[in-house]
């Protein structure tokens, strides 16, 4: 059998052989088995957040955004004002989805290549007293940046602002302890660091608040406390669950939890970024951050700056070595980016360094 594409995008993600397997069973929605399934992920789900005591976790159907989407419909009150942290494009797609629901929104927009500064979130929180809820996003993968989830949830808890987090590219990677921060709502997916296949997301929500976000939701498929209610009742989820996505997740996590959870995961990913950026540096490509900003999620490079560079060819070369890249996605600059995430490691990493080299070679670079 021909090894299937090395995918280096953050999300979808290389998955493993046993990942890919625990998809090809069928399961009835409203079986005991598949039930049972359910239930386990999310126990195993507030154990990486260390989250049993203040949080539940509310799986949904879809892709990432559509979690983000419904952590604000359901937390945010139809009269409270979002402050969203503006670094970058997923920051920009939390701003406009709020502002389609018709939410009150702002926005406080900081350079795409440094992490969100505290002084100016402050100044702008105490500016304007009508903002209810900060919306973060921890690793803003567009660029790569890392975000201060830990400074920003103190500064929230201090000044008695609410906290929606978009924990989407970071969680089981970078620590997340619910011991240590206090957030209303913190959204993640099954196709990021956990190493499962896309197609669910899944939502933490602070038990204090739970009562106070019914009615909220603007959407029937995105309320997350119709969600959250229906499923302790029945144990079911409301309306048809991705049942394969949600057996591969229970699969992932597995391995997740053999491989030493998320500090043995951010191991892997840091080993693999270092792998990169050296392989990379000595083909004389640099990174768009500052080395102390770049995170083992996602690295975005400069591209070379000859003329006989063209992203599409570099692109399609590497691909018939077997590797996926994935392209820039910043305004002004041309870059391409590299994923350091999912089933993947040293081995990897080595040959993806050296298919870049061919073809840089090839293109005369
Ligand atoms: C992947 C990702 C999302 C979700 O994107 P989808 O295309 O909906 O899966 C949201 N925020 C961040 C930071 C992400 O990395």
């Amino acid at each position: 059998m021909d090894r299937d594409n090395i995918l280096l995008t953050p999300g979808p993600l290389t998955t493993t052989l046993r990942t890919k397997l625990a998809m090809l069973k069928d399961w009835g929605s409203w079986d005991t088995d598949f039930n049972a399934i359910t239930a386990k992920v999310r126990q195993q789900l507030l154990d990486i957040i260390d989250g049993h005591d203040d949080y539940v976790v509310v799986p949904l159907q879809g892709s990432g955004t559509f979690s983000v989407e419904a952590a604000i419909a359901t937390v945010l009150p139809r009269a409270g004002h979002l402050l969203v942290l503006d670094n970058g494009a997923y920051c920009k797609r939390m701003a406009k989805l709020a502002t389609m629901m018709g939410r009150r929104t702002t926005v406080l927009s900081s350079p795409e290549n440094e992490s969100i500064n505290l002084t100016r979130v402050e100044q702008a929180i105490i500016e304007n007293p009508s903002i209810t809820h900060i919306g973060l996003i921890h690793c803003e993968t567009g660029a790569g940046v890392v975000n201060p989830l830990l400074a920003i949830s103190e500064l929230c808890k201090r000044l008695g602002v609410g906290l929606i987090v978009d924990a989407m590219s970071s969680f089981g990677a970078l620590p997340i302890n619910a011991k240590d921060l206090t957030f209303d709502a913190l959204v993640s997916a099954s196709g990021k660091c956990l190493e499962g296949v896309p197609g669910m997301g899944f939502v933490f929500i602070r038990k204090a608040i739970l009562d106070t976000c019914e009615g909220n939701s603007h959407s029937l498929a995105l309320d997350l406390f119709d969600q959250y209610a229906y499923m302790e009742r029945t144990g079911q989820w409301r309306f048809t669950p991705p049942t394969h996505v949600v057996a591969a997740l229970a699969e992932a996590i597995q391995q997740f939890i053999e491989e030493g959870g998320q500090s043995a995961r951010l191991a892997r990913y840091t080993e693999n970024s270092k792998i990169l950026l050296e392989g990379l540096g000595e083909l004389g490509l640099k990174p768009f951050l500052k080395d102390e900003d770049i995170a083992p999620i996602i690295i975005t490079f400069l591209a070379p700056s000859s003329a006989n560079y063209d992203f599409k060819t570099f692109y399609n070369t590497v691909k018939a070595e077997g590797f996926l890249l994935y392209p820039g996605k910043l305004t002004d600059i041309e870059t391409f980016r590299v994923g350091c995430i999912g089933a993947i490691g040293a081995k990897e990493m080595h040959q993806v360094v050296s298919a870049m080299a061919l073809c840089l070679k090839q293109m005369n670079i």
